[in-house]
């Protein structure tokens, strides 16, 4: 690997580190520092790429003695070695570097994915927890699956990697059956995706433990933003014997974890004695008909309100 061209300046060039920071607080534009000493071909982008792990780095930013720099995630990994010039890296950090990059304006790490904007570092880190273009996680519960991505990859995903079933339109009408009611371990956890309004909508159900009681519980989730998934609504229903329960509600979006909502207990829930009797016969069997139904809204004035004990 060339890594000559990511030495950090300061010590490379002999100026100690003090003489970097006055020219940085100079009357010069800090990228002059860089102008004499560097070949115009390397951006200062590239001097804040960590030669190791090739991330961009973040303060603190190290260096040995001889001003190989290094990012502070792979300054844990190299045990006090420089993996450039292998001698003894101690604990130098490289404040010309780090003031440079807290100054530069980057481009959200999605940019790819459609994001336009730009920030300085630190603000660059806090936007792209929360950038709408970043891609979403599988929403399929019951596994550890760290696939991620934007709707359209995630949707032949599901269908093709975890075999979910797909049904298009509004209105469902389904049937979950399970042999060992007592048994909520393993939990029971099934998921439906829909596809209507030209969107995709996650039907999940499941059995889990509630304080000592097992439970069932099915929810819907939005595959998409929080503020587009207000713009639908969903009611499920499940019952036997002319009882019944209802639960209406909106979707919450897939960037909520599927175990958030069901922690939140945003859907219909179903206790075990009630889901025994709704199941009928020798209540050895559980026996579930849930129907439901997902409608569109009407655009209305508060549709960017938040519902009060959904937001925390
Ligand atoms: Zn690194
Ligand atoms: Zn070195
Ligand atoms: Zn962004
Ligand atoms: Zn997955």
């Amino acid at each position: 690997m060339e890594l000559d061209s990511i030495e950090c300046v300061s010590s490379s060039d002999g100026i100690d580190e003090e003489e970097i920071h006055q020219h940085h607080f100079s009357s010069k534009p800090h990228t002059n520092i860089f102008s004499s000493v560097i070949s115009p071909a390397t951006s200062v982008h590239e001097l804040l790429e960590c030669p190791v792990c090739t991330n961009s780095m973040y303060p603190p930013i190290h260096q040995c003695h001889n001003g190989h720099t290094l990012c502070s995630t792979c300054k844990t990994r190299v045990h006090n070695r420089c993996p450039t010039c292998r001698q003894e890296l101690g604990d130098i950090r490289c404040l010309a570097l780090e003031k440079v990059a807290e100054s530069l304006e980057l481009p959200c790490k999605y940019c790819s994915l459609g994001c336009p904007e730009n920030f300085p570092y630190y603000s660059k880190l806090k936007h792209e927890a929360q950038c709408n273009f970043r891609p979403y996680n599988c929403p399929y519960a019951g596994s550890e699956c760290s696939v991620v991505g934007d709707i359209p990859f995630l949707v032949s995903h599901l269908r093709d990697y975890h075999k979910v079933d797909m049904h298009t339109g509004c209105t469902f009408n389904h049937r979950y059956v399970k042999s060992n009611p007592r048994e909520v371990e393993n939990a029971t956890w099934m998921l439906t995706v829909f596809n209507c309004f030209g969107q995709y909508f996650c039907l999940h159900f499941e059995a889990f433990q509630l304080g000592v009681a097992p439970v069932y519980m099915a929810f819907l989730r939005f595959m998409g933003d929080e503020n587009d998934s207000r713009n639908y609504s969903y009611s499920l229903e499940v019952g036997a014997n002319d009882r019944k329960l209802t639960w209406e509600g909106t979707p919450r979006s897939i960037r909520d974890s599927h175990r958030k909502v069901r922690d939140s207990h945003d859907g219909l829930i179903i206790q075990r004695n009630m889901a025994l009797f709704f199941s009928g016969g020798d209540r050895k069997e559980l026996k579930l008909r849930v129907t439901g139904r997902i409608w569109k809204e009407q655009q209305n004035s508060d549709a960017g309100v938040c519902i009060p004990n959904l937001c925390s």
